[in-house]
């Protein structure tokens, strides 16, 4: 076998990989730095780290979802002709990330993660949004990676949370802190807090006022 047979059939063999997908779609983005902007979202299943007040708790188990290849996922996420891919989930990283993002990419599409952090980190990726969890701490590769920090807050705790986390990542990631939805008195506190630390934002869930996905 010539070598330019055998890089097309590893190119062929890449395209069928699978992940568990729990959904694709075309919205806007709702949270942090490119709130508002056309975004595809691939909503990749399976999570382990379990937060209390998670809201996508359906995609903790990756077992009930279907799997599609590489080939599909690509193939909508280029007919869907958005400003940007959004790979979330779930946590994404508990996969390879590599070969859907080099797919993507080669499509020439823009890509992102939102994540966790707390598997080590893979993919080629033009923003990283990362959104770490007491309930499963980071995996140090993450923290060089990271574009935006965003810290979903409860109560003041995780206030201290987000500052300890906010002294690992690059200086010039955008920090922002996010009201926890089902918890109103986060957003005062989030208010109070932002008055007297500039070096934060607020990050508001603008899909959830506007009651689409
Ligand atoms: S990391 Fe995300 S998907 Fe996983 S439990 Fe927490 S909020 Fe839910």
């Amino acid at each position: 076998m010539n070598s330019l047979a055998s890089v097309s059939q590893k190119e062929i063999a890449s395209q069928l990989i699978t992940y568990p997908i729990v959904e694709t779609f075309h919205s806007l983005q709702g949270e942090g730095t490119w709130t508002g902007v056309n975004a595809f979202f691939i909503r990749l299943a399976g999570c382990d780290v379990h937060c209390p007040w998670c809201d996508q708790k359906e995609s903790w188990t990756s077992k009930k979802y279907p799997q599609q290849s590489i080939k599909i996922l690509a193939e909508v996420s280029k007919m869907a002709n958005p400003f940007m891919v959004v790979i979330t989930g779930g946590e994404p990283l508990m996969y390879d990330l590599f070969p859907l993002t080099k797919a993507l990419k080669k499509l020439g599409l823009r890509v992102h993660l939102e994540t966790s952090g707390s598997h080590s980190f893979t993919g080629q990726f033009d923003w990283v949004t990362f959104s770490p969890k007491p309930f499963k701490l980071p995996h140090e590769s993450i923290y060089s990676q990271v574009n935006e920090l965003k810290i979903v807050i409860a109560n003041q705790e995780d206030l201290h949370w987000a500052e300890e986390e906010a002294k690992k990542v690059p200086r010039e990631a955008i920090k922002y802190l996010q009201p926890e939805w089902n918890t109103p008195e986060s957003q005062s506190l989030i208010f109070d807090y932002i008055l007297k630390h500039p070096q934060w934002r607020m990050s508001l869930q603008t899909h959830k006022f506007l009651g689409v996905r």
